[in-house]
C-alpha cells in the first residue's frame, strides 16, 4: 500500500512510522497509510518556512490571490471525489462530505479576494506636520492544529487567511483523518504557493502537535477544551499568540409559542446530523412546559425514521461514529445519563450493518436537569437531552448555566423573546428558528467562555489573528 508522505520544505518526505486511516463505516477498509512526522521533521518544516515565508510575505498580493483562487478552483472541480474521500475517512454522509469540500473552496475564494482588499489606514495626527499610518504585516510562521470532524473545512479556514496575509504555514491535521488534509496539501503544493511556504506534518498530538508549539510564531488550534487548555499553557512561556476554538454544550431553547415543525427540524438536525459530532451540536434542548410533551413526541417520531448507515450509501442520513474510542465514550455517557435518573425517550442502539462499522442510533434523554453530567460535559455523539423549564426566563438562565459558549439557538414566534435571547445569551453564535449548526463562510465564527480563546476566525475578522499591526509616524 502506498504511504502518503509529509510535505516539508516543498518535498514529500517519508516518516518515522505510519498511521492507518480506517473507514468508520467499514473497518476492513483502510483508506490509506500516512507517514508520521517526528519532532525533527517539524523543526525542518519550520526552518524551511522561515526562509520561504519571507519571499511569500514580499510577493505581490496578486500572486498570493492567484494561488488561493487556483486552490479554490481545483477543490470545486474535484468536490465529488474529495467529498467521497472525506465521507469515507470521517463517516459523515457523502452529500455532507461534498458540501464540506465546497465550503473549503468558498473559503479559499473568499480569502483570494481578501488578499487584494485588506490593508491599513491613514489617520490624521493630533500633532501638526506629522503623518500616521497603520499597516498590517504577516505574523510569521503559523502552526495549525486541527480536529477530525471537519477534516478539510477547518484546515481551509485557517490556511487560507494565513497565506492570504503573507504568512507561512505548518499544518498538523488530526491523526484520525489525515486523508483530506493530505489531498488539500497536494493541491496547495501545485498552486503557485512558493515551495516551503506550506508544510504538512502528520502524526499524533503528543508527538507531532507538541513540536509545533515549540517553533511557531502563532498557533491556531481547533479541538477539545482539554487539548486547547494544554496548548495555551504550553505556548504561554514563549508569549506567542494562540487562537483556540474548542467544544460546546450548546443550548436550543424551544418556547411554547414555537412552530412545532421548525422546532423538531432544528432539534433533529442540530443534535443528530453528522452523528452529533459537531462543536455546534445542540446537546441541551431546553423546552418550556406547555409545548414539552408534544415536542418530545414529535422529535421521537422523527428519530424513529432516521436512517443510520454507511456514509457512502445513498439514503443514509446519519453515518457512523468516528472510532471505537468515541463509540465507547458515547455508550458510557448513555449509561451515565441513566444512572443520573434521565429517561431514555429514544434509546440509542449499537447497530449492525452489512459492513463492520461504529453504528449508533440517536439517544434522546428526557426528564434531565442541567446539573447532570450529560448536560455539563461535551459528549460529541448522537446523544441529546431535554430539560423542561417553566418559562423563557428560566430557559435563558439554564442556557447560560454552562462552562461553554459556542452556539445557542431559540425557536419562537415571539420577536420580543428572540431579540432578548440574542442580546443576553452568552455565546459567540446565536440562531433564531434555525439549527445551531450550519454557518456561512464569510462571517466571523467562534465562541465565548470555555469554547474559545483568542480572536475570531473567518470572514474579515480573521485578519486580526493572522497579521501584526504597525503604527508608523512620519514627520
Ligand atoms: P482533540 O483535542 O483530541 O485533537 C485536536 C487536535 O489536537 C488533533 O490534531 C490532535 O492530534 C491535536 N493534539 C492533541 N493533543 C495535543 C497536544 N498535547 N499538543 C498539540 N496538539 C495536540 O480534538 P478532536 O477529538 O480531534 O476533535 C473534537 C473536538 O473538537 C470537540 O471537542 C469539538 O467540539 C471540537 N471542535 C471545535 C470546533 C470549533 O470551531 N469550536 C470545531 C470542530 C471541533
Amino acid at each position: 500500500m502506498e504511504i502518503y508522505r509529509n510535505l516539508i520544505g516543498g518535498e514529500w518526505v517519508a516518516g518515522t512510522d505510519v498511521i492507518r486511516n480506517i473507514n468508520p463505516s467499514d473497518t476492513n477498509d483502510v483508506v490509506g497509510e500516512y507517514a508520521v512526522a517526528s519532532a525533527k521533521d517539524v523543526a525542518a518544516a519550520f526552518a524551511a518556512a522561515r526562509v520561504a515565508g519571507k519571499a511569500w510575505g514580499a510577493a505581490t498580493t496578486q500572486a498570493r490571490a492567484d494561488a488561493l483562487f487556483k486552490i479554490a478552483g481545483e477543490l470545486l472541480d474535484r468536490r465529488e471525489e474529495l467529498g467521497t474521500l472525506l465521507a469515507r475517512e470521517e463517516g459523515k454522509t457523502r452529500p455532507e462530505g461534498i458540501g464540506e469540500v465546497m465550503r473549503a473552496a468558498q473559503v479559499f475564494r473568499f480569502f483570494a479576494g481578501e488578499t487584494v482588499r485588506y490593508g491599513g489606514e491613514k489617520v490624521a495626527s493630533v500633532r501638526p506636520g506629522v503623518d500616521v499610518d497603520i499597516s498590517r504585516e504577516p505574523v510569521g510562521v503559523i502552526g495549525l492544529i486541527t480536529p477530525w470532524n471537519f477534516p478539510i473545512a477547518i484546515p481551509a479556514w485557517k490556511i487560507a487567511p494565513a497565506l492570504a496575509f503573507g504568512n507561512a504555514v505548518v499544518l498538523k491535521p488530526s491523526e484520525i483523518t489525515p486523508g483530506s488534509a493530505w489531498a488539500l496539501a497536494e493541491i496547495i503544493h501545485r498552486s503557485g504557493v512558493l515551495p516551503g511556504v506550506f508544510s504538512l506534518v502528520m502524526g499524533t498530538g503528543p508527538e507531532t502537535g507538541r513540536a509545533i508549539i515549540a517553533h511557531a510564531d502563532a498557533v491556531s488550534f481547533t479541538g477539545s477544551a482539554a487539548t486547547g487548555a494544554a496548548i495555551v499553557q504550553a505556548a504561554a512561556p514563549r508569549l506567542i499568540r494562540v487562537q483556540a476554538e474548542m467544544g460546546g454544550k450548546n443550548p436550543l431553547v424551544v418556547l411554547d409559542d414555537a412552530d412545532l415543525s421548525t422546532a423538531v427540524t432544528c432539534a433533529v438536525d442540530g443534535s443528530f446530523f453528522q452523528t452529533g459530532q459537531r462543536c455546534t451540536a445542540s446537546s441541551r434542548i431546553i423546552v418550556t412546559q406547555e409545548i414539552h410533551d408534544r415536542f418530545v413526541d414529535a422529535v421521537a417520531d422523527r428519530l424513529a425514521s432516521i436512517v443510520v448507515g454507511h456514509a457512502l450509501e445513498a439514503g443514509t442520513q446519519v453515518g457512523p461514529v468516528i472510532d471505537q474510542r468515541q463509540l465507547d465514550k458515547d455508550l458510557s455517557y448513555i449509561d451515565i445519563g441513566e444512572s443520573e435518573g434521565a429517561k431514555k425517550k429514544v434509546a440509542g442502539q449499537r447497530l449492525n450493518r452489512d459492513t463492520p462499522g461504529f453504528y449508533l442510533s440517536p439517544t434522546l434523554f428526557t426528564e434531565t436537569t442541567n446539573t447532570m453530567r450529560i448536560n455539563r460535559e461535551e459528549i460529541f455523539g448522537p446523544v441529546a437531552s431535554v430539560i423542561r423549564v417553566k418559562d423563557y426566563e428560566e430557559a435563558l438562565h439554564v442556557a447560560n448555566d454552562t462552562a461553554y459558549g459556542l452556539s445557542a439557538g431559540i425557536v419562537t414566534t415571539s420577536q420580543k423573546h428572540a431579540k432578548h435571547f440574542q442580546a443576553n445569551v452568552e455565546s459567540g453564535l446565536t440562531m433564531v428558528n434555525l439549527a445551531t449548526a450550519g454557518l456561512d463562510y464569510h462571517v466571523p465564527f467562534g465562541g465565548r467562555k470555555g469554547s474559545s480563546y483568542g480572536p475570531r476566525e473567518q470572514g474579515r475578522y480573521a485578519v486580526e489573528f493572522y497579521t501584526e499591526v504597525k503604527t508608523s509616524y512620519v514627520g
